[in-house]
This record gives C-alpha cells, sequence and structure tokens, in this order.
C-alpha cells in the first residue's frame, strides 16, 4: 500500500530567542527535552516525537518548518515557546509549514515553587505569555491548529496530543492515497458519486478507474494451486462450511473466491493503490460479486466501498490508517431498523463487505445466493460485530464543499439470533436516539453508506476534518434537534463565506 506501513515522526519545535544569554537557552534546551520525555508517555500513537534544537531566529523557524514540509517522515509539528519568542520572527515559517500543527501550551514545572521563586524563575518559564504572543500570530494568520493547554506529564494532554497524532496519520493517508475503482457509479444513484478532482484538491487522494475487465483478467491468470494454497489459509484462519472445504460439494466456489482475492490483491499492490470499489452492476465475466476478497483486504487494512462508492472507500482507508492495534474499523451501511419493542436499533450490514476487524467471533466462511446482480452465488465472511463504543462517519459531496458527518454509537449484541440472515453484520443503538440521529443525518445530507470504527475516536476524528478544513458535523448525546438546524444554517453560511478559515 501506498506510504501507510512506513515510520511516522512528529517533530517538536520549541521557540525562544537570543536575548536570553547563552546560560538561560541551555537550560530551555534541557528542560524542553524533559518536557518531551513527559509527553511521550502518555502518547500511544505509532509516532516518534521528535526534538529538535530550541529555535530563536526568524531564518532557524523558517529553515525547520521548510524541512518538516519536505520530509516525507514528519507527519506533523508541535510547537511550544518555553520562554518569550517574538512571533513576528515565526511569520515567514508558519506561512512555509505545509504540515498540520499542534500548539502545546505547557510549561516545565507543575507546581510553582512558591517559596524559592525569585525572578531568575520568571524569566524562565514564561510560556503563560510567550504562547500567548505567538498564539495570536497563529490566529492572525488563520493557520488551522489543536491547541493542547495543560502539564506535559498530564494524560489528559497526552490523551489530546494522541487523537490528534492519529489524525496527522490519517491526514498522510489521505494526501497519498491512491484509490482504484472497477467499474464507475452504480446508475442514478447520488449520494456515492461526486467531484473527484475537488477531492484531490482537497484531500490529496487520487481517484482512478479501471475496466473491470482489468480485473477479470487478472483473475483467469491466476492458477488453482495459488488459489488452493490460499483456500487452506481460509480453512486455517476461519470456520469454512463444510460443502466449501477441500473435497466438499462447493469447493470450486471458494477456489474461485480466492483467486478473486490473489487477483485484486496484485493489482493493488503493483499500483501501490490502499483503497477500492467495485460495483454489481458492472461484474464483466466475473462469475462472483467479489465478497470474501474484499473482506481479507479490508482486514489488511484497505479502503472499501460498494457500489463505486470512492469517498466511504477513501475515508475507510483513513480511518483505517488511524485505527490503533486491535481496533474494529468497516465499510458499512444502514440497512433496516428495529424500532421496537426495546430500545430503537439500526442492524448494518451490505451484501457481502463487511470487514472481520470488528467481528466478535471467528468469521465463518458460507456461500449463499445473492438477490441481485445476477451472477454465481458468491462467498463471504459471516459474523456479528462484537459489543462497543463507536461511530458512524461519512463523507459527502454537497457540491459546493465535502462535508463529514459522524454518529455517536454503541453496537451491541442482537436482541436474538439471526439463523436465516447469510451476511456479516452489526447491530448498534444511535445516539441520542434513532429518531434524533436518524433525523439530523438526513437532513445533514448523510449516506446510507458509512464507515464504521468501534476504536477511532471521535476526537481523532474533530481532529483531522480540522487538518482537512472540511466541515464536520457530529450527533452525539447532546443533539437536541431545534439547535442543530441551527448549526447546520450557520456552518453552511460560515462554509460559503469563509471557506479557508
Ligand atoms: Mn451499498
Amino acid at each position: 500500500m501506498a506510504k501507510v506501513n512506513k515510520k511516522y515522526e512528529i517533530w517538536f519545535l520549541t521557540g525562544s530567542q537570543n536575548l536570553y544569554g547563552e546560560e538561560t537557552l541551555k537550560q530551555v534546551a534541557e528542560q524542553s527535552k524533559l518536557v518531551l520525555e513527559q509527553l511521550q508517555k502518555n502518547v500511544s500513537a505509532p509516532v516518534d516525537l521528535v526534538w529538535k534544537p530550541v529555535l530563536k531566529t526568524p531564518d532557524a523557524i523558517r529553515r525547520q518548518m521548510l524541512d518538516a514540509s519536505a520530509d516525507d517522515n514528519c507527519v506533523g509539528v508541535i510547537t511550544w515557546m518555553h520562554t518569550f519568542s517574538p512571533a513576528k520572527m515565526w511569520i515567514a515559517g508558519l506561512d512555509a509549514l505545509q504540515k498540520p500543527l499542534l500548539h502545546l501550551h505547557t510549561q516545565a514545572n507543575q507546581s510553582l515553587p512558591w517559596a524559592t521563586i525569585d525572578m531568575d524563575f520568571m524569566n524562565l518559564n514564561q510560556a503563560a505569555h510567550g504562547d500567548r504572543e505567538y498564539a495570536h500570530m497563529v490566529s492572525r494568520m488563520s493557520i488551522a491548529r489543536k491547541v493542547v493547554v495543560g502539564e506535559p506529564a498530564s494524560k489528559t494532554v497526552g490523551s489530546h496530543v494522541t487523537a490528534w497524532a492519529y489524525a496527522t496519520i490519517g491526514w498522510n493517508t489521505s494526501q497519498n492515497l491512491k484509490l482504484a475503482r472497477f467499474g464507475d457509479n452504480m446508475r442514478y444513484v447520488s449520494v456515492t458519486d461526486g467531484d473527484k478532482v475537488s477531492a484531490q484538491m482537497q484531500f490529496g487522494m487520487s481517484i482512478e478507474q479501471f475496466g473491470v475487465n482489468t480485473l477479470v483478467d487478472a483473475v483467469a491468470k491466476v492458477s488453482d494451486s495459488a488459489a488452493e494454497a490460499l483456500c487452506e489459509v481460509y480453512e486455517r484462519d476461519y470456520d469454512v462450511v463444510a460443502e466449501l472445504r477441500k473435497n466438499g460439494a462447493r469447493h470450486e466456489s471458494l477456489v474461485y473466491g480466492a483467486k478473486i482475492e490473489i487477483a485484486l490483491r496484485s493489482i493493488l499492490e503493483a499500483g501501490d493503490f490502499n483503497a477500492f470499489t467495485s460495483n454489481f452492476e458492472d461484474l464483466g465475466e466475473l462469475r462472483q460479486l467479489p465478497g470474501l476478497a474484499v473482506q481479507r483486504l479490508m482486514a489488511d487494512g484497505y479502503g472499501f466501498g460498494g457500489e463505486g462508492d470512492w469517498k466511504t472507500s477513501a475515508l475507510g482507508a483513513i480511518l483505517k490508517s488511524m485505527t490503533p492495534t486491535g481496533g474494529g474499523t468497516s465499510f458499512m451501511e444502514d440497512y433496516t431498523y428495529h424500532f421496537g419493542p426495546g430500545p430503537a436499533l439500526v442492524l448494518g450490514a451490505h451484501m457481502l463487505e463487511v470487514c472481520p476487524t470488528i467481528s466478535g467471533q471467528k468469521p465463518r466462511i458460507e456461500i449463499h445466493p445473492l438477490g441481485i446482480g445476477g451472477k454465481e452465488d458468491p462467498v463471504r465472511m459471516v459474523f456479528t460485530a462484537k459489543p462497543a463504543e463507536g461511530r458512524v462517519v461519512c463523507l459527502v459531496d454537497l457540491g459546493d464543499r465535502f462535508r463529514m458527518i459522524s454518529n455517536e454509537i454503541e453496537i451491541v449484541d442482537p436482541t436474538e439470533d439471526l439463523p436465516n440472515l447469510p451476511v456479516a453484520r452489526a447491530v448498534w443503538k444511535p445516539q441520542p436516539s434513532l429518531e434524533t440521529s436518524a433525523e439530523a443525518w438526513m437532513l445533514a445530507g448523510g449516506s446510507h453508506h458509512t464507515v464504521l470504527t468501534n476504536s477511532v475516536t471521535a476526537e481523532a476524528i474533530e481532529d483531522f476534518a480540522r487538518i482537512a478544513k472540511v466541515e464536520l458535523v457530529a450527533i452525539d448525546e447532546s443533539t437536541e434537534m431545534r439547535a442543530f438546524r441551527k448549526e447546520l444554517q450557520w456552518s453552511a453560511a460560515y462554509h460559503r463565506l469563509a471557506e479557508r478559515l
């Protein structure tokens, strides 16, 4: 996949100035290293926080920002004004910075040494006003950033920085994202379509279309022995139903499913893609709609969207790269409702393509007919998502801009068994209630396709939206419709009048 599994760095920049003299600046450097050390202990994202020498002049600041912007490993920059660093010194550097910015407002000491404090101490620990001078300039330059306030060893500070660090990884994914579409958009469908040029300008993602024959030809070239070898992996890692197992009556269907996986994977790897789409209306000579293959590729971090839905696929790849190890993130669709008795619930699923990273048990590989598409019965993994707090997120194109919408959900065990449902599924209780959630979601123009995650935090998603300069509409336990309608109106005005702020 394109540049997803590399080593990520976040650079830690400390501001000061030469006025303080060598002795004090030495202390500044030592304390700054110590602050970073303490911060590091509570940052759990897979990034290296890299200390850089204290910045004291406009030239050094500009050079550091240019270097950060040019370095492919650097996904973000944290700044902290340990002492007073006059902010005109930062204008050229901030102007040059092309990476996400976090302003850490902290100081080296937690408590004031009341009994011994003197003017030397006061002059060394000046972030309280140094950071305000700096922040004024960042605001004046309208630079999007996250501000985190607190002592460096604080767990809260660490968790805010962690959320942002994951967002910088997501942004790096977005900037390098390559998506392969097999077939175009499902005929007549609106929300899955959109402006791919605008998406590339805003998010960096490149969305490219392939005729489905590219995949058909690649499947035809996969050898039986390679497919049989993959079937052995399936039998080892999943509960494969008897009819699909080696020597089972329908084993050949599993072999064909394995060929689709091998072919898809090789095309994606050769082209450095990290996301893809399919369209059941456009399968050419493919004998099955890709199901198991898509599920397995999603589990390996690939984004996916059905029916040509490149926006959900891209968002899936982004959120997967922001998913902590052991967490789950999947393509999802609001499928059908349970209005009661008991709490109102959403049953989410898709025709086949739900990612097993959200599963609560070992998936079963089964084969069943598919009501639409007119193809052979496709093989697929069947499982139920494990209970967890989570959220569903979508990205829609409103014509004049993109909008992200997220809804906090509680994934729950299904109220009863589902013996006749032949697809993977998730059952959830949306916040604040199904009624308000669905009303708000639809007023905001949200998609029926989403990315469901049980571990990318709401804060990380919010940080990502700020970095991407994309509108985010959040629906959660505090959503109340009268205020929500007004928020949409204000937000529309804001984004039309001042979209770059
Ligand atoms: Mn769909």
